[in-house]
């Protein structure tokens, strides 16, 4: 099945960049989001996206205005499906609030549509059981910033078509990306390693085993990670790694995995990464800073 419509469900950090990588694939592109000023602000982040790499030279003004074309605002879930052929949802990490979008997803999408969820850990078979069409319904796990990073995790559940999965392939190498297809088990292949791992230096920094800058600088330098474990949970939201962490240690029923007291008292607090101007370290000045007080 060929591509020409795209839904995406939800326009925050995820949604947005999703958003951009469909309508620069060439795809006619809705973006939808309950709240009006995340929808604002969704576009808003890819509209800077592409003047900066207007600035820097590697965009035109008329490929960015190919792409504006293509991409639109929707004001309903309706609006947004409407001859659908693939619907990407990206709204919170919460099992209810998934499965309430995926019942919805299936009475207002075409029946061939392909839809996907974009859950950092969730179990996709669980998502899949709020519809009646559990073999439309995929993983399609994208990172952040999505028209940066190279990787999509499809996940596959028991009852998902081939044909599903490899429409999912399909999409994310039209995308530029390099796909890996990984079984539904919580937290797949990359965020249960990647959740723990930041988990794991919140609890070092705690214990005052090293700074911020030092932790993250010893898994750079020492292991060759582009980014340190704090940065990544500042960049990613320390909401969202909490929330993959209790969806893990609920799913394996295994309180190792639950989130740090430190993590949850910065969440608490609402200090929740860079998009809220602080988080671990601080990040109000537009670069990264350890926190002072
Ligand atoms: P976010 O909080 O930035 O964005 C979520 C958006 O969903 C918000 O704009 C919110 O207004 C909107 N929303 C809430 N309820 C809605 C509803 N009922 N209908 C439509 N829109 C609704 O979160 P995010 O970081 O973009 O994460 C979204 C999903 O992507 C989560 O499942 C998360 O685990 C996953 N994810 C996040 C990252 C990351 O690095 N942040 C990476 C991969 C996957």
């Amino acid at each position: 099945m060929a591509i020409r419509t795209v839904a995406v469900i939800g326009a925050g950090t995820m949604g947005a960049g999703i958003a951009q990588v469909c309508a620069q694939a060439g795809w006619v592109t809705r973006l939808y989001d309950s709240f009006p000023e995340s929808l604002e602000r969704g576009m808003n982040s890819i509209e800077g996206f592409w003047d900066k790499g207007i600035s820097l030279g590697k965009t035109t003004n008329e490929q960015k205005e190919k792409w504006m074309g293509g991409l639109s605002v929707a004001e309903s879930i309706l609006a947004a499906t409407e001859g659908a052929d693939l619907v990407i949802e990206a709204v919170p990490e919460k099992m209810s609030l998934k499965q309430a979008i995926f019942t919805e997803l299936e009475s207002t999408a075409p029946p061939h549509s392909v839809l996907a969820t974009n859950t950092s850990g969730l179990e996709i078979s669980k998502i899949a059981m709020a519809t009646n069409c559990p073999e439309r319904v995929i993983g399609m796990h994208f990172f952040n910033p999505v028209p940066v990073m190279p990787l999509l995790e499809i996940v596959r559940h028991d009852g998902v078509s081939p044909e599903t999965i490899e429409i999912a392939r399909a999409v994310g190498e039209a995308m530029g990306k390099t796909t890996i297809l990984v079984g539904d088990v919580p937290g797949f292949a990359t965020s249960r390693l990647g959740v723990v791992l930041g988990n794991e230096a919140i609890r070092m920094l705690s214990e005052g085993v090293a700074s911020a800058t030092d932790i993250d600088t010893a898994m750079r330098l020492g292991y060759r990670h582009p980014m340190g474990p704090l940065e990544l949970s500042d960049m990613v939201g320390l909401d969202v790694r909490m929330d993959i962490l209790n969806s893990l240690a609920d799913a394996f029923d295994d309180e190792s995995y639950r989130p740090h007291p430190l993590l949850e008292e910065l969440v608490k607090n609402g200090f929740l990464g860079k998009k809220t101007g602080r988080g671990i370290y601080d990040w109000s000045s537009g670069e990264k800073r350890e926190v002072q007080d």
